[in-house]
């Protein structure tokens, strides 16, 4: 079946209480009176609101934007993956491409998260994308692939498939600059040619993969439903409720015509 995800990624955005509040107010008055067959939505807000947003519309799950891969200890500054769980998190966005860049993460620590995510009971989003100048050196496909290999090394097939990815170019965040149709499904196609290769094509299937950066409502068939992609990971826009509903109402769209072929 199906199955499509809408994840807003609300960032260090919303500088009060009130502020997270006015936007719960109106995702809840956006969302009240639809049902999803086909699409999840998560939010991901800063973890300062996270309680705010315990009581989410039920097709909106709680998210996290990062994660410290220990339970628990001497780790000033730092969210454990049991404080989350026991939060009522649910998904948790790892390796964004902003915490490689202002936080140094590499795809070591990335894969040490993911396994924490993991081992708790959540479900991990993990970031992965080239940068302008490894693409312009005709280096995506190597560096995509290098990313998968490390981040999935020692994961079970059972782990793997509750892995979602979101493939994140790093030069489309934030830039309203956007690959093309056929950029993102090569993408695609390359990240399940690795998950094959060190899994089998029954764990690679069940793996979903995102798209994310510069994405709007208007941008779904470019981006994901001519792509192959099984959702998309959204900055900007999802700091406006009405947009993040209207994407999840596309996709359910996509899914139902997608049903009756
Ligand atoms: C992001 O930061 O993951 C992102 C996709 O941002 P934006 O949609 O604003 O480009």
């Amino acid at each position: 079946m199906t199955r499509f995800y809408v994840v807003g990624n609300l960032k260090m955005n919303m500088l009060s209480r009130e502020e997270a509040s006015q936007y719960l107010t109106v995702l809840r008055r956006e969302s009240s009176s639809k049902r999803y067959a086909y699409v999840t939505g998560i939010i991901a807000p800063s973890f300062l609101y996270s309680a705010q947003f315990d009581d989410l519309p039920k097709s909106i799950k709680k998210g996290a934007q990062n994660m410290f891969p220990e339970k628990s200890g001497s780790y000033t500054g730092e969210i454990s993956p049991l404080m989350l769980k026991n939060d009522g998190v649910e998904y948790v966005i790892i390796g964004h491409s902003e915490r490689r860049l202002y936080a140094g993460e590499t795809d070591e620590l990335i894969h040490e998260k993911l396994l924490s995510v993991l081992k708790y009971y959540m479900i991990p989003i993990v970031c992965i994308g080239e940068t302008r100048a490894q693409r312009e050196a005709g280096k995506a496909e190597q560096i995509i692939t290098g990313q998968i290999r490390t981040l999935f090394s020692d994961l079970s097939k059972l782990q793997a498939e509750k892995v979602i990815i979101a493939y994140e170019p790093r030069w489309a965040i934030g830039t309203d600059i956007l690959p093309t149709t056929s950029e993102i499904a090569e993408v695609r196609m390359i990240v399940r040619q690795v998950l094959t290769e060190m899994f089998d094509t029954a764990t690679e299937e069940r793996i979903a993969v995102l798209y994310g950066g510069s994405v709007k409502s208007s941008l779904l068939p470019q981006v994901a439903f001519e792509t192959g992609m099984e959702g998309v990971l959204v900055g900007r826009e999802s700091l406006f409720p009405y947009e993040l509903v209207k994407m999840m109402n596309l996709f359910e769209e996509e899914a139902i015509r997608r049903s009756k072929i």
